[in-house]
């Protein structure tokens, strides 16, 4: 048996007009939403570029890049079970994913189990394998500032060889 992990970051900036999204959920209370050619969905992003990685399948820009007309403002969980189907068909399985969200307001505890009962639904585990973590950036730098928000993620994947 061999197994991979691989990690993913992404970040996006905050703007007026947008839906906030964050593992494929809505969080209404938010009056900013993240930026971008899809839905912006930092955190599904990040899930995304971990599982290619430890696949050696390079990055999400790769596989779904901002100049296809197919991601415009794309939900992001229809990425993420594409990438997952990548990654079945050439034998792997996926054992955990592991997320941090930096993210100065509103506060994402309440959301929790929304997003992770989403993600684990999409990528096909148990909500326990897909673990999400919350922290501000303590009012430093662009994160604290509540000009954008970040995520990391881990993942590991498995196969039979
Ligand atoms: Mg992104």
């Amino acid at each position: 048996m061999s197994t991979r992990a691989g990690i993913g970051y992404d970040t996006h900036r905050l703007v007026a007009g947008r839906k906030l999204i964050l593992g494929g959920v809505e969080i209404a209370e938010s009056e900013l939403g993240l930026e971008g050619h899809s839905d912006a969905d930092v955190l599904t992003h990040a899930m995304i570029d971990a599982l290619l990685g430890a696949a050696g399948l390079g990055d999400i820009g790769e596989h779904f890049p901002d100049t296809d007309v197919r991601w415009r403002d794309a939900d992001s969980a229809d990425l993420l079970s594409e990438a997952c189907s990548f990654l079945e068909d050439r034998g792997w399985t996926i054992g955990h994913l592991d997320a941090t969200v930096i993210c100065q307001a509103p506060k994402l505890a309440p959301y929790r189990e929304r997003m992770r009962n989403r993600l684990a639904a999409t990528i096909g585990l148990r909500p326990l394998e897909v673990n999400l973590k919350f922290t501000t950036n303590e009012g430093v730098g662009f994160l604290g500032r509540g000009e954008g928000i970040a995520a990391l993620a881990v993942a590991t994947l498995e196969r039979a060889s």
